[in-house]
């Protein structure tokens, strides 16, 4: 039966984890998948997230029964208007929808499925983007192409050929886009730039998916990681936004995230509501509970949600604090080349310019994994590695 079933290739980022856990080398450093470390390189639960899980395990009238088919509605409600603003249009005038997902995987996948039953076109993805999307729109069986993003040469974004694109796309065509901390470049437009992406793809009746891994993650501060989308629906357009708490709530294995439709009418959200329900319930059927219940309870709970907000402002300055570091460091080593870029970028991610050929030395001889891409988890450094690392980077660039 299966003798035609090739041997598929690892994932490239999982992957990374696999070779970098089976190497006993005392001072390797793994800063491939994007997932935050603490200064010790730890995995960090959030003190909030504790919190909120021993009030859940210790309260005796919840179950395990199922969830709903769009999950549990204090959860869905609260991500909206997390990511839309409290006072957005769309909440006010309560059309928008949100549904429960696998993660923010699982809501772009939900996404994807909507699309391709009922707007079908091509889906522009930015190069280079996240490498699940290629293959989840590929996979929902909608056509994917790219829009420019990154120009090598000055590190940043390619504005205007990014406008270009989106002008010479077929009318109609879906853009997804990244609110905030885009990765792998960790380069964002500045708000003047997402004008003039919003009004690109206006003229050209494009239908924007927000992807939103990283809100409040990136910069510290929830409303201005979210400040595109809210430009978006402010400028009265319908959109998709997909939400994820693997990072700025730490739950990465509780599969927590939530896909939020904006609709002009409050009737076309039921609707499209119904529908995502319907292709939920043939992928999924219902969503987990635990990490719904952890978040609903932090988003609904002013002292928790102050909590959070201090914790998350750890996380990002943490990362931010190493970006300076290294860039001081390389600095410091005269390392050829300009660096700066590596304090310009936001996010997790730093879009280092290290080729391919580079980031094979650094694994082979230096015990360090990255992406081919030469891409870095700004979460994988602390001062206990960073030296090692910035002499590393500077080895394999003068060689
Ligand atoms: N979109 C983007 C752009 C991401 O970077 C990620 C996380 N790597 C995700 C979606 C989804 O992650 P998860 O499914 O863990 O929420």
């Amino acid at each position: 039966v299966f003798h035609n079933v090739p041997l598929a290739p690892p994932d490239a980022i999982l992957n990374l984890n696999t070779l970098s856990k089976a190497d006993p080398y005392p001072t390797k450093i793994n800063v491939g998948v994007g997932a935050y470390r603490d200064e010790d390189g730890k995995p960090w639960v959030l003190p909030v997230v504790k919190k909120a899980e021993s009030v859940i395990v210790n309260d005796a009238s919840l179950d395990h029964e199922y969830l709903p088919i769009d999950g549990l509605r204090k959860f869905t409600d609260a991500s909206a208007k997390l990511i839309l603003g409290k006072t957005s249009p769309a909440i006010v005038e309560n059309r928008f929808a949100g549904i429960q997902t696998i993660s923010g995987s699982g809501a772009v996948r939900l996404g994807a499925d909507f699309l391709n039953r009922f707007r079908k076109a091509t889906v522009y993805v930015s190069n280079p983007t996240w490498g699940n999307h290629h293959d989840i729109f590929r996979d929902a069986g909608l056509p994917v192409q790219t829009y420019p993003y990154w120009d090598p040469d000055v590190r940043g974004l390619a504005f205007q050929a990014m406008i270009d694109e989106i002008q010479e796309a077929p009318k109609g065509s879906i853009f997804v886009l990244h609110p905030c901390a885009h990765n792998p470049t960790g380069v964002d437009p500045t708000a003047d730039q997402w004008r003039q992406i919003a009004d690109a793809i206006r003229h050209g009746e494009h239908f924007p998916f927000f992807d939103c891994a990283y809100q409040g993650f990136a910069s510290g501060d929830l409303d201005r990681d979210a400040a595109a989308v809210r430009y978006f629906v402010e400028q009265g357009f319908e959109l998709l936004v997909a939400q994820s708490y693997s990072k700025n709530m730490g739950l990465y294995g509780e599969r927590t995230g939530c896909l939020t439709v904006v609709t002009k009418t409050p009737e076309l959200a039921l609707n499209v509501r119904s529908q995502m329900c319907k292709l939920s319930r043939a992928s999924i059927s219902n969503p987990p509970a635990f990490g719904a219940r952890i978040v609903s309870m932090v988003l609904n709970d002013e002292q928790l949600f102050t909590e959070w907000k201090g914790q998350l402002k750890v996380m990002a300055d943490r990362i931010i604090h190493m970006r300076e570091v290294l860039f001081e460091t390389l600095t410091e080593l005269k390392t050829p080349g300009t660096w700066n870029h590596i304090v310009d970028q936001i996010g997790m991610f730093t879009f280092t310019g290290l080729n391919a050929a580079q980031v094979k030395v650094l694994r082979d001889k230096h015990h360090i994994y990255m992406t081919d891409n030469g891409r870095i988890s700004m979460a994988g450094l602390n001062s206990g590695n960073i030296r090692i690392f910035a002499e590393a980077v500077d080895d394999v660039v003068r060689h």
